[in-house]
């Protein structure tokens, strides 16, 4: 039986807001911190305790809602999800059921076959677990700080229908909230989580069980367990058995999924309305605020960005990969008076080369004006390109934003002077008699050994474009 099996995913996003304090406590929400030292009867669920929303989560959750285009609720409730594990002193999760605080919307990806819309089902918030931690010899300890960290869960529509788009998904969800500045975004410390919904079908009957698939806690992770996934449902279809509803456990050491239980039902919850809360009254007047306040989004950037002369969609992209490098560019732009071409090759050059190699997180170590300083040296001639990168490198490792001064005392100024190059360029010359030869004889893509040795021979100083024309000069006309 060889019919086409397809593959239909939903992820549900969670994703740790960053407030200052816990969703219903006023503890302090920090990551990294010596383990139970933020708890308080609140979060700890002990009797009396009573919870207080934190408008700044709210807001946080309106503003996801409002940037993917969906529906903000009126009214909006909290419910107790009920269910036992060690790092959960209250035995339940305040979480929402059915009233959450955004419905709808959609997130545009780029998949293998160009933009694709996937549906956002909800957005809702809830309270963070504990965390058991396994590697102490005594055995499993429970840290507690992260107790009532609010959290969103963006739950998609099962709208993917490759590993690939998946993919492309999280990249993108986690691309807004570190935009809209309420998540860090860090799959590795658990700020950013996802879980995955997969179901394999004959194409054309109707869609198939989905499988929970838990623990994907990398990008390349999601990647690989969905593949596996699929593999493994598709190869279970084929072979004539049913696939059953189950949780799995991802397992990335030995690149399989794991049955973690027969999947649960809402009913095996017992939700039931939190009753320490009232229902939430969303004002319409603020979600107006809050969307006025909305910064331009990711999308909407990379089309204005796309517009500009010379920008190609790739350079749009890496540019509007994070809000800090889209200011960083705009900044370059507007301090080498709207270069563009020469704003996006020193930015996603040397800018974010050094960026990455210093390991300072979002900061640059060169500020934009500096780095259009510099950008103008070059594109009046008065540093080369070689030059001007030696320059770039002493800022990024000094922090020094004065690149004209650092061309000087480093005697980088670019030698224009016709006859000390033609100097230099003789001497080459004569010293390659072999490749003088072959550029007599019609072979022009020698131009590219000379310029090389005439840049070694006078450290990178030349005008490259002058030492071109010399060498058609000498060589050619004679
Ligand atoms: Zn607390």
């Amino acid at each position: 039986m060889n019919g086409a099996y397809i593959a239909t995913i939903g992820l549900e996003v969670h994703a740790q807001l960053l407030t200052r304090s816990k969703m219903f406590c006023s503890c302090a929400a920090t990551y990294g911190e010596p383990e139970n030292r933020h708890t308080c009867p609140v979060c700890l669920g002990l009797p009396g305790a009573l919870p207080v929303p934190n408008r700044t989560a709210v807001e946080m959750a309106i503003r996801v809602g409002l940037a993917a285009g969906g529906r903000i609720a009126r009214r909006t409730k909290f419910d107790r999800k009920n269910y036992f594990y060690p790092d959960l002193p209250k035995g339940y999760q305040i979480s929402q059921f059915d009233m959450p605080l955004c419905e709808g919307g959609e997130i545009e990806i780029r998949g293998e076959s160009g933009a694709k819309k996937v549906g956002i089902i909800r957005i809702h918030l809830e309270e963070d677990a504990g965390k058991s931690l396994h590697d102490d010899p005594d055995g499993t300890l429970v840290d507690l700080n992260r107790c009532g960290v609010p959290l969103i869960e963006i739950v998609s529509a099962p709208d993917m229908s490759s590993p690939a788009e998946a993919y492309a998904y999280l990249t993108e969800v986690r691309r807004l909230v570190r935009w809209l500045g309420i998540c860090d975004g860090n799959l590795e410390e658990g700020s950013l989580r996802c879980d995955a919904n997969v179901s394999v079908t004959r194409e054309g009957a109707p869609l198939g069980i989905p499988i929970e698939v838990k623990n994907l806690n990398s990008f390349h992770g999601v990647e690989r367990a969905l593949t596996y996934e699929i593999k493994r449902q598709t190869e279970a279809l084929q072979a004539g058995e049913t696939v059953s509803r189950q949780t799995c456990l991802w397992d990335p050491e030995r690149g399989i999924t794991r049955v973690m239980r027969t999947k649960e039902q809402a009913h095996d919850y017992r939700y039931f309305p939190e009753p320490d809360l009232i229902e939430l009254e969303v004002e319409p007047d603020w979600v107006e605020q809050i969307r006025a306040r909305l910064p331009e989004l990711p999308w909407e950037r990379r089309l204005r960005f796309a517009e500009m002369p010379g920008m190609r969609p790739v350079d749009a992209d890496l540019l509007t990969s994070e809000s800090e490098i889209a200011d960083y560019f705009e900044d370059v732009l507007s301090a080498t008076g709207n270069d563009v071409s020469r704003s996006i090759r020193w930015v996603t050059g040397e800018a974010l080369r050094w960026r990455k190699e210093l390991g300072r997180g979002e900061r640059f170590p060169v500020s934009a004006s500096a780095t259009g300083s510099l950008a103008q040296l070059e594109s009046q001639g008065k540093a080369s390109g070689i030059a001007a990168k030696t320059i770039y490198e002493e800022m990024a490792h000094t922090g020094r934003d004065d690149p004209a001064a650092i061309m000087k005392e480093k005697g980088l100024e670019q030698v224009s002077d016709e006859g000390e190059l033609a100097a230099v360029l003789r001497q080459i010359i004569e010293d390659n008699p072999k490749e003088s030869e072959r550029y007599r004889s019609g072979e022009k893509k020698l131009q590219a050994f000379f310029i090389g040795q005439v840049m070694k021979a006078t450290k990178g100083k030349a005008d490259p474009k002058l030492v071109g024309k010399l060498l058609h000069k000498i060589l050619e006309i004679g």
